[in-house]
């Protein structure tokens, strides 16, 4: 039996994986399950895998949880601090579905202890690639990439030497905006960006999807993941989403790796890896599906793309700064506070800011990326009223 920790279970994520290993339940020992403040769809979940340990990262919800789990033998915790007690418990594989910055420290924690962690959870590589990687191979653990585009890029790599690879695409939907005018996309309502056209996914992922941040976070995540030079990575809109990368080399050939839009192939690939087990995914009619077309992404409608190559050029902490200001910029869009494309404009102003003190070189410490994303969130903060006005 592999034991196996899910963060962010409650997630859509973490649903989509404690779907997969329901199918094969004697083949799984569930050791802690994570969630927020959704405990009865926790609670549920851990009574229904048996897991050992069930987790609320809201200290507040502690007495609930502990309700709804009582009778059931399983335990139940909260807080930070049991959140990342739970991931020292051993463990096989563990899903890191937690969505933003929050999910690096319990990433780190499941590497240290040996465990393969199924990275969902971009966010940890955008803000400490270089710390994540090197806490992986110090401890002689693995990470396995979940984002669609990433397990796609892993997948067209398998067997291939790297030296030979000449560039990556990543596809991109181009979201709920695709084809809206740029001056209505100024108006555009939290509720209109968390509707995507192709994928089930949670709310930040969906408005991050929208404005092409998630495609930013992705641009530095293939190049923290693969070591793969920015000029060589590429992001195109594909909007039927099937395609979800492709690998060029240097003989010209190109892999493309092409699916449903189901995170249950990745997720599947990452829990099955290095075989290939059957999945209760689609299986594509091409006679049906006709044509795919692709569109070169336009950078004044999605300026996070050019944000991610410069981050991608400065290094050290300018990706911890960059995410921790996507991240106010979303909560400030989500809370009406700016408009959908002030979100990139805010984001900008903290970088530059940032900038004229350098985002910092040499070895990573997850002191300093914790403090780099904190100084991003107060100035973001700090900045909203200069952006609105
Ligand atoms: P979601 O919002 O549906 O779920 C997030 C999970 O994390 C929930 O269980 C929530 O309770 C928990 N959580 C949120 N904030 C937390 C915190 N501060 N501390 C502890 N737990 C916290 O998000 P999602 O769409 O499942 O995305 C999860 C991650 O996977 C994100 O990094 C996202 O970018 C990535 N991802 C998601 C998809 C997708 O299809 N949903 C695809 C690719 C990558
Ligand atoms: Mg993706």
């Amino acid at each position: 039996m592999r034991r196996v920790t899910i963060y962010g279970a409650t997630g859509s994520i973490g649903c989509s994986t404690i779907d997969l290993i329901s199918r094969d339940r004697d083949a799984y020992q569930v050791v802690a399950l994570t969630g927020g403040r959704n405990v009865a769809l926790l609670a549920e979940q851990a009574r229904r895998l048996g897991a050992e340990v069930a987790v609320t990262a809201h200290e507040d919800c502690l007495t609930d949880l502990r309700d709804a789990l009582a009778g059931s033998g399983v335990e139940a915790a909260a807080g930070r601090t049991a959140l990342l007690e739970a991931g020292t418990r051993p463990a096989d594989w563990v899903m890191s579905g937690i969505v933003g910055s929050a999910g690096l420290e319990p990433g780190l924690v499941a590497l240290e202890q040996g465990a393969t962690l199924a990275l969902a959870n971009k966010e940890s590589l955008v803000c400490a690639g270089e710390l994540l990687m090197r806490t992986a191979r110090n401890a002689g653990a693995r990470v396995l990439p979940v984002d669609s585009e990433h397990s796609a890029v892993f997948q067209a790599l398998n067997g291939e030497d790297m030296s030979r690879v000449e560039r990556v695409i990543i596809t991109a939907s181009g979201g709920a905006f695709r084809d809206w005018p740029l001056d209505k996309l100024a108006r555009a309502t939290p509720a209109e960006a968390a509707t995507h056209p192709n994928w089930d996914m949670g709310q930040r992922i969906t408005i991050d999807s929208a404005s092409m941040f998630n495609k930013a976070l992705e641009l530095i995540e293939t190049h923290e993941f693969f070591g793969i030079e920015p000029k060589r990575i590429e992001a195109l809109v594909h909007p039927e989403s099937l395609i979800h990368a492709m690998v060029g080399f240097v003989d010209g050939g190109i892999m493309a790796h092409v699916g449903p839009h189901d995170m249950r192939h990745a997720i599947g690939y990452a829990l099955n890896w290095p075989d290939r087990q059957a999945l209760p995914v689609e299986r594509l009619d091409f006679a049906k599906i006709g044509q795919m077309n692709f569109i070169a992404p336009d950078e004044t409608r999605y300026p996070a793309l050019r944000l991610a190559r410069d981050v991608m050029a400065a290094g050290g902490l300018a990706g911890a700064t960059f995410n921790a200001a996507k991240e106010r910029a979303l909560d400030h869009f989500i809370a009406g506070r700016i408009g959908f494309l002030q979100m990139s404009e805010l984001v900008e102003a903290v970088l530059e800011k940032v900038s004229a003190e350098g985002f910092g070189s040499g070895e990573m410490r997850l002191d300093d990326v914790m403090s780099a994303d904190r100084t991003a969130r107060a100035l973001a903060d700090e900045l909203v009223p200069k952006i609105t006005t």
